[in-house]
Formats: C-alpha cells, structure tokens, sequence
C-alpha cells in the first residue's frame, strides 16, 4: 500500500501524455517492477510480497487514482499470477494435476517475482472473453509439445510483457479450453499495434497473432481443459479483479472534480457541490462492496455467496465509475472536456469498466437470476464464459 501510494502521484503526472499519445506506460511499468511490486500476489518463500485478494484489490485501487490505464495493465499480470499461487494444493491434487505442476508454477511466480510481467491473450475478435467459442487452437504433436495457432485481441501491454497467457481450444476436442504460457520472444508470435479506442487508450490492447510451438510445460496446470472451471471456481479473477481498478478511476474522476472547481471557484454552486456529494458517496459505497467482496474471497473462495459479492462488485463498480465520471465532468463544465484535462481522460477510461466482461449487464443478468432463486451460471440466455 505505501508503494502504491508512493508510485500514484508519479503515474498521474505521466497519465495524460500515455494517454494523447496512446502509448503504453513504459515509466511506470519500470517504477513497478522497481518497486517489486510484480511479485505482488507471489509467496514469500518465492521472494514475492505475498499478498491476497483483498491487499490486490487495496493496492489495485491506489494506482488507478494515479493511471487507470496502468492499474488495468498491472491486473491482468495480477490475475495471472494470482490465480497461480491461489489454487490450493488439495484441489490442485484432486484435479489430478501430476506433480511437475508445482515446479512449473513456482518457476512462473518466482520469475514474477525477480521483475518479469505477464499479460492476458484470452479474447478474440468476434467472440469476445467467451471461452467457450474460442478459435484460437492447439494440437499436441507427438514430441509432446503444443502447437498454437490463432488471432487474439484487445491484449493489454502487447508487444511489452515478458510473456502470455494464451487461451486456446483443443483441436482433438473442442470442449476442452486450455492456456499456455508463451514468452514474448517466441518465433511466430507478432504483435499487430490495433489499439486505437475511446478510453484506456495507454493500456496497448493490440491485437497477437500466433502460429507457434511451445515446449510440453508450456500448458498452465499441466492438465488440458481447466481454463473453464478455474473461471467459474475462481470468478474473481475473471470478473472482479478490476473492479478495484474502476473504483480507483472513479476516485480520481471525484479528486480532479474538487481540484477543478477550487480553481474555477465554483465551490460554492449548490449544483456542484452536490454533484460532488453524490458522486463521493457513491464512490465509497462502491469501494465498500469491492472491499467486502474480496474480504470474502481471502475467507471463503468460490462460494456461493463470495461469488455474489464478486458479481455485485464488478456490478457496481462498472456503473459507478461511467455515471461518476460523467457527472464529475458535467459539474466542471466545457473547460475540463479540452484534451489534456484529467476530467476528459478519466471520463473516457471510466467508460471501459461496464464494457469489459462481466459487463454490467451481463453482471446485473447473473444477480438477477440469483435473486430469483435460480443458477446464475447456467440459467443465462447465453454462456457466461
Ligand atoms: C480497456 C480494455 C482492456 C482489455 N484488456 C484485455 C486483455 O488484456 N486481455 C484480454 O483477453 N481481453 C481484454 N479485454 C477484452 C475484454 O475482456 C472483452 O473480451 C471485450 O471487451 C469484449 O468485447 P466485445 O466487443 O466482444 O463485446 P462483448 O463482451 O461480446 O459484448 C457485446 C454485447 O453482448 C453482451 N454480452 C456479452 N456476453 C454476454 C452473455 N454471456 N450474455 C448476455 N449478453 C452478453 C454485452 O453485455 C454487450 O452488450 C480488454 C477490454 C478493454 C475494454
């Protein structure tokens, strides 16, 4: 948290420039692994910072307030990691996971940990985060290793993490949905620079073109299949984990409206200072929930009603930080809708969190069957994943 705390102020002096240029955050990527914060969710005994889901999400929220672009960069390493070193041992065994998993997974934490970074490369142009209609493929040759080829998008810090976590489908069996971990160095892998969007514009989503071969361990879990039942035993690292991040964006939508109207001496309006008021509040509500989600998700993980605070969080979070910010920029006025000005950035990012999967109507779906006594998982008019 001190880190965090220490490393925002820097990034929110950056953020504006990433931000027109839409490039990627090289600066305070470099004060992160500095920091050693990419070993943020590594075990200690692998030299990381040890942290759980509540301290991400406490963390994930003190570098949104300074760069969200980078907060939402920095969580896709987070769940990568994370995941990894959340899967208890019992369930891992009980998988039937053989045993050369734990060397794999403490190699990728422990490199974590000495400064490398992992994005995701799970969506896809057309499909979405829908893991279930991927077309990203793999075969496995008979040397044992694994063949990938495929199109993903919307690939946060492409073209600058040290490696990938590709989600693929089995060609032998299409039901099965597996990941890899593919280093950024790897013959066959090209980054196409597509990321040119309204909000989160440093964040270098590119598009990742793979037509490639990785060695047998390069398959996460060392058993085919999991990537589905890890979304649906851990939903807070597919749903939830940038809630935090949101949260943290709507914060700085509040902070850069206090900022604006001291200057522009319109504190004393009633319309704005309510406005503020308002949006304060709903700030702390929202943060609230995500606190007490991921309080629950240390306690008590993948349980029914854990699950209904990661949904509701996510939920709360997306939409909060779209109407706050909004608002935000309605009490400052034209003057804070110029380019440059944090209000016109912040509003734009805000706008990405109800977007990215769960969307919030995909989320206020899932809450709704569960308030109706149904499956949230399986009761919805399409699959969740
Ligand atoms: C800033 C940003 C960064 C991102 N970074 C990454 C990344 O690093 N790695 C990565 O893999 N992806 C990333 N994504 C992509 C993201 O995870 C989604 O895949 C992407 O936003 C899906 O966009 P889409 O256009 O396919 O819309 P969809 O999500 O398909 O949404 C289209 C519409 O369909 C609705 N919908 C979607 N699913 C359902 C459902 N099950 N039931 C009912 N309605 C549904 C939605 O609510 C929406 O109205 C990022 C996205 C953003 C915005």
């Amino acid at each position: 948290m001190d880190i965090a705390r220490r490393l925002a102020p820097r990034f929110a002096a950056r953020a504006a420039g990433y931000d027109a240029a839409g490039d990627f955050p090289v600066d305070d990527f470099a004060d992160l692994r500095d920091a050693g914060l990419f070993g943020l969710m590594v075990p200690t005994r692998l030299g990381g910072l040890g942290a759980g889901f509540a301290e991400y999400a406490r963390v994930a929220y003190e570098l949104a307030r300074g760069n969200g672009a980078t907060a939402l960069v920095f969580n896709m390493h987070a769940s990568v990691t994370g995941a990894l070193a959340g899967v208890p041992d019992v369930m891992v065994e009980a998988l039937g996971v053989p045993e050369h998993f734990f060397a794999a997974r403490d190699r990728i934490l422990a490199d974590a940990a000495a400064g490398r970074w992992y994005a995701v490369a799970m969506s896809e142009r057309g499909v979405g985060s829908r893991l279930s209609q991927l077309s990203t493929s793999y075969t496995r040759e008979p040397d044992g290793s694994w063949r990938i080829k495929g199109a993903k998008s919307f690939c946060s810090g492409a073209g600058h993490s040290d490696g990938y976590l590709v989600a693929a489908r089995s060609t032998a069996d299409p039901s099965l949905v597996s990941q890899f971990l593919v280093p950024a160095g790897a013959p066959g892998l090209t980054v196409e620079p597509t990321w040119d969007a309204l909000g989160m514009r440093a964040t270098g989503s590119h598009d990742v073109h793979l037509d490639l071969t990785v060695p047998e361990d390069a398959l996460v879990g060392a058993v085919e299949g999991l990537a589905l039942l890890v979304a649906q035993l851990m939903p807070h690292w597919m749903v939830a984990s940038y809630a935090a991040v949101y949260v943290g964006v709507a914060r700085a939508a509040v902070d850069a409206a206090v900022s604006h109207s001291r200057e522009r001496r319109l504190a004393g309006l009633p319309n704005v200072r309510s406005r503020i008021g308002r949006a304060d509040a709903a700030v702390a509500a929202a943060k609230l929930t995500v606190d007490e989600a991921a309080r629950r998700v240390d306690e008590a993980p993948g349980d029914e009603e854990t699950n209904r605070w990661v949904w509701r969080a996510k939920y709360l979070a997306g939409t909060t930080a779209a109407e706050v910010a909004a608002s935000m920029l309605e009490a400052a006025g034209t003057s804070a809708t110029r380019r440059g000005h944090p209000l016109e950035r912040l509003y734009r990012d805000a706008r990405c969190g109800s977007l990215q999967p769960a969307t919030s109507d995909v989320c206020a779906d899932w809450l709704g069957v569960a308030a109706l006594g149904g499956d949230p998982e399986s009761d919805g008019t399409a699959p969740r994943w």
